[in-house]
């Protein structure tokens, strides 16, 4: 976590270079509890890798998978994995085999046990820090193999995700809204039309000026976008 906070007993900040201990596989007594009783969190990058492998527009994703909230104290919409209400709040990917969207697995459930923190300084260079959260019932605490933080992030195909995360937040820590900037309604509703539908977005801004590319140059260039017009 980014210097100086307070983190609860079960989380542990990791130095440069320092590991950890924890294997994860199809065999542990634990496979899958951590696939239920969550509040996941999907970022814009999430909703693209998720959609491409459940074949859907990403409006048609969060309309089947996804809630939306916005709370008082919210600057932008924050959009949750919708669970199964089958008494365990189930992610409606998870099957006794695993996971049914492995490919595509969001970025925190590919972090875990690691937490990532990211920030901008003042300026604009961005960092990062990361913690290991230790959960009762997760036992790949109890597995000897030791890993660090750049090997866990390369085996679970954290690059993509992580660099797609820290261009969403130059737009969440922009300077206007440390400044105190609110988005209106319409503002609001802009964002999760460009960043999370992008479809949408495609047709009427990246087509329309001729650029033809994928979903994840597509969704860096609406990050871009979405900032100079919010903040013009
Ligand atoms: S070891 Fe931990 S991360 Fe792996 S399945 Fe069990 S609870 Fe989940
Ligand atoms: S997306 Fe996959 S790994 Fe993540 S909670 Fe659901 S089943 Fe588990």
């Amino acid at each position: 976590m980014k210097p100086g906070m307070q983190l609860p007993n079960n989380v542990k900040q990791l130095a440069e270079g320092e590991s950890f201990c924890f294997s994860c596989h199809p065999e542990v007594h634990c496979f899958c509890d951590c696939c239920q009783q969550l509040e996941l969190a999907l970022t814009p990058y999430d909703v693209v890798r998720l959609k491409d492998v459940l074949g859907l527009t990403g409006k048609e994703f969060l309309d089947q998978y996804a809630v939306i909230e916005y709370e008082e104290g919210d600057i932008f919409p924050r959009v949750y994995l919708a669970m199964q209400n089958d008494g365990r709040e189930s992610c409606p990917f998870v099957s006794v085999d695993g996971c049914t969207v492995y490919g595509g697995r969001p970025s925190a459930c590919r972090t875990y046990p690691l937490g990532r923190a990211a920030w901008l300084d003042q300026k604009g260079e961005s960092h990062s820090s990361h913690v290991v959260i230790y959960e009762n019932h997760c036992l790949g605490f109890a597995d000897t193999s030791r890993q660090n933080v750049v090997n866990w992030e390369k085996s679970q195909g954290l690059a993509p995700y992580n660099e797609a995360n820290d261009q969403l937040m130059a737009l969440l820590q922009h300077k206007n809204i440390r400044a105190g900037f609110k988005p209106s309604t319409e503002q609001r509703e802009l964002f999760i039309q460009t960043l999370y539908h992008l479809e949408p977005f495609k047709k009427t801004t990246a087509e329309n000026i001729g650029l033809v590319m994928s979903d994840t140059a597509l969704l860096r260039y609406a990050i871009h976008w979405l900032t100079n017009e919010l903040f013009p």
